[in-house]
């Protein structure tokens, strides 16, 4: 079955898409944004899917791509258009070539207008098609630098977007609006740039007269990703907790397993990790117990006695399930707290696993 999600980084308005075969389990995103690697690998990984391959429709100039660091993270591969003369990539695209991801593909067709390197990818079946900034819903990407051509721009879009099947899907790398999908035969008719009766002096005329500032990140964001997104000494990789081996969700809580958390505070660094029970004062002693050393602190009364808590050593907090410990853990951050996690499965699966407990029933 196909997987389909579209995520937003909201300082860029720039959309990322996840496509998956979740049948062979292979999946590709497009046009990932650095700062987002983690949200990005954590849906891979709830949804069981491995990455294959990342690819940007161009060089972007308002964020930097994720594209190096998932491929340090997920060992996939940094794929994007010869022409954008990039850095770092592993495969280099031209017009007509396809991406496989498991049994589906995606079709490449240069779209060059906006950047001189733009793609556009189209679905194998049609259905959908990934525009960059070539086509925007009811607009399209600036043609005044990097190697831009409002006359490219409006051949690209009329042959290569325009022409697919008027119900294909059509997203686009940003919009500054929220919204989030077009059609071809919705773009045909109502786009004011390139639309209707629009011909290409038309076009050129609105696109020459824009009168658009500078992008804010271009002279960071277009040095960058002439790399894939390699950081050079300047740029901060986003770090992974270092206190201990965590795995962040997509709805992105910090999350310790319970055999780790079981090492740790059994082994010789018994003393570094706090361990702050959630629960009701009752359910502490209730049939599931509690973990040895824990502490009892409602989340009801977390807020207000959170400088019960050292701010020196690492926290896990625990519930039954996991819920309630993962909004502690919100809370916590909030209060300050920098090395915070939440205990997956709360004591349910503490107790699944068989691990030790005080006071709890058999
Ligand atoms: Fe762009």
């Amino acid at each position: 079955m196909l997987v389909f999600r579209q995520l937003f980084d909201p300082p860029s308005s720039t959309y990322t898409y996840l496509l998956g075969d979740s049948d062979a389990g292979d999946a590709v995103i497009i046009d990932p944004v650095f700062e987002n690697v983690h949200r990005d690998t954590a849906l891979l990984r709830e949804l069981g899917l491995r990455l294959v391959a990342t690819l940007d429709t161009h060089v972007h100039a308002d964020h930097v791509t994720g594209a190096w660091l998932l491929k340090q993270r997920c060992g996939s591969q940094i794929l994007l258009s010869e022409a954008s003369a990039a850095a770092n990539a592993d495969r280099l695209l031209k017009h007509g070539d396809r991406i496989p991801f498991g049994t589906r593909h995606l079709e490449v067709r240069a779209t060059p207008g906006h950047t001189s390197g733009c793609l556009t990818y189209v679905l194998d079946d049609h259905g959908m098609a990934f525009t960059g900034d070539s086509l925007l819903i009811r607009g399209c990407g600036r043609t005044d630098f990097q190697q831009g051509s409002p006359g490219l721009l409006y051949r690209s879009v009329q042959d290569q977007i325009l022409s697919l099947p008027p119900e294909c899907l059509l997203y686009p790398a940003h919009d500054y609006r929220g919204l989030t999908v077009t059609s071809v035969a919705e773009e045909k008719r109502f786009n004011p740039r390139l639309g209707g009766a629009v011909d290409a002096a038309d076009f050129a005329g609105y696109m020459n007269n824009l009168g658009l500032p500078h992008p804010k990140l271009m002279d960071i964001a277009v040095p960058a990703n002439l790399r894939c997104g390699r950081p050079d000494g300047s740029a901060t990789v986003p770090q992974e907790p270092a206190w201990a081996p965590l795995t962040c969700t997509f709805s992105g809580v910090w999350e310790i397993q319970p055999t780790t958390l079981e090492e740790r505070i059994a082994g010789s660094h018994a003393d570094d990790i706090q361990v702050i029970d959630v629960r009701e004062p009752q359910e502490f002693t209730d049939a599931l117990g509690h973990i040895r050393g824990a502490r009892l602190l409602p989340l009801s009364q977390l807020a207000g006695r959170a400088n019960e808590i050292e701010r020196g050593r690492p926290v896990v907090t625990v519930c039954r399930s996991g819920a309630r410990s993962a909004q502690a853990t919100v809370l916590l951050q909030k209060s300050g707290f920098k090395e915070v996690a939440n205990l997956a499965g709360g004591m349910l699966r503490w107790r699944a696993e068989s691990l030790p407990v005080e006071d709890g029933g058999n």
